[in-house]
């Protein structure tokens, strides 16, 4: 994935200026700065739920919403847009599930609909998912009779369904209770163990982000600040705001 000279404003608010930076595939990268410094902004560009304002984002190689075409910044289309878009999957803070549905239902929702997966098939696959994620026994439940921690390994489970490249995960633990959260980052854990899946990481959790990223960029402002290994970033950082930032929040 890169990000080249990505701009990216709300009304007069420049959120990102000039923004670049990329991602390997396979590789785990831990965003973290200060609230308002533009990290879940960078998610959502990737999902396509925010507009770029100026800029490129690629998708190993494929051009996420625009695209130069004779030296010109053009929109891709809606249908060459989501082609691309599939290939990312998104957790959020707030897990997002739809209350109506069974467990099941949740995951095998969008491949059934979106990848037009046969129903038998999505539903074996997303039993495999949800036992990956230590809920085979909930597929009947609704997300109303779980916890918030098994409601986040649903929403784990339905991202993973549908078979993305790039995992992104913003704030996942953030509504939990403190027990629940574990749970959740032992699933991701096992994920980052066993898959070459790449995951873009917004969190709070320090020791988790140590764990599972190969790269942690600190942002301020909507700039990459300092880049580092997370040993290197969090014992030894270069940049005071860097230092300040660890500091309050460790
Ligand atoms: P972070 O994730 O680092 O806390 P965000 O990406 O959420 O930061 O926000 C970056 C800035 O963009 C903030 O100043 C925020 O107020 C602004 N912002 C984010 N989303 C919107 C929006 N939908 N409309 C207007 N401003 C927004």
């Amino acid at each position: 994935m890169v990000f080249e000279d990505v701009l990216k404003q709300f009304g007069k608010n420049t959120v990102l200026n000039n923004l670049n930076f990329s991602v390997e595939q396979g590789e785990r990268v831990t965003l973290i700065g200060p609230s308002g410094s533009g990290k879940t902004t960078i998610l959502r560009l990737l999902m396509t739920l925010e507009d770029l304002t100026g800029g490129y984002i690629y998708v190993d190689g494929d051009p996420l919403s625009y695209a130069k075409r004779d030296g010109k910044r053009v929109k891709l289309r809606p249908k060459e847009i989501s082609r691309i878009r599939r290939r990312i999957g998104m957790v959020f803070q707030q897990f997002n599930l739809f209350p109506n549905m069974s467990v099941l239902d949740n995951v095998i929702e969008a491949p059934v609909h979106v990848l037009g997966i046969d129903k038998d098939e999505a539903r074996e696959k997303a039993e495999k998912r949800l036992e990956q994620v230590g809920l085979g026994d909930k597929t009947n439940a609704h997300p109303t009779q779980l916890s918030g921690g098994q409601q986040q390994r649903v929403a784990i489970a339905r991202a993973l369904a549908m078979e993305p490249e790039i995992l992104l995960l913003d704030e996942v633990t953030s509504a939990l209770d403190p027990e629940l959260v574990k749970d959740v980052l032992g699933v991701l854990r096992d994920l980052a163990d066993t898959t070459d899946i790449t995951m873009l990481i917004v969190t709070h959790e320090m020791q988790f982000a140590r764990d599972v990223s190969n790269r942690v960029l600190m942002f301020d402002q909507g700039h990459i600040i300092e880049e580092a290994k997370p040993d290197v970033m969090f014992t030894d950082p270069t940049h005071r705001r860097t230092r300040e930032f660890l500091e309050a929040i460790l």
